[in-house]
């Protein structure tokens, strides 16, 4: 009975099931991003990855420099000084979804 139900809930995952999968919350910072996918490597990359700013909902610029990290918001001028790096960011991104389009079940980690 568990294999069976197991079995039912990998058949309703798919591709497009995490295609949708573009925002998500990482330190009480919202983060959108959009999925592109590389012919070259057959993988789907994470693009336009920013977060958006909590008091007005906008996408934030990133501001990286090696002195200041921060992000700050062209509407209301918002700055947040403490959020998590867009590489990490990334790597939990990935980490939440599959690694290949043969692996969807590993979805069910979620
Ligand atoms: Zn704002």
């Amino acid at each position: 009975m568990l294999v069976y139900r197991f079995y039912k809930k990998k058949l309703k995952k798919s591709v497009v099931d995490w295609l949708k999968y573009t925002e998500d919350t990482f330190g009480d910072i919202l983060w959108k991003w959009y999925w592109e996918y590389n012919a070259l490597h057959q993988t789907y990359d994470i693009q336009n990855l920013r977060p958006i700013c909590p008091k007005c909902n906008t996408s934030m610029k990133l501001h990286l420099d090696r002195l200041q990290e921060f992000a700050s918001c062209p509407r209301c001028d918002n700055e947040i000084l403490e959020f998590k790096k867009p590489d990490q960011i990334n790597s939990l991104i990935k980490d939440n979804v599959p690694r290949d389009l043969s692996n969807i079940n590993l979805l069910d980690k979620n």
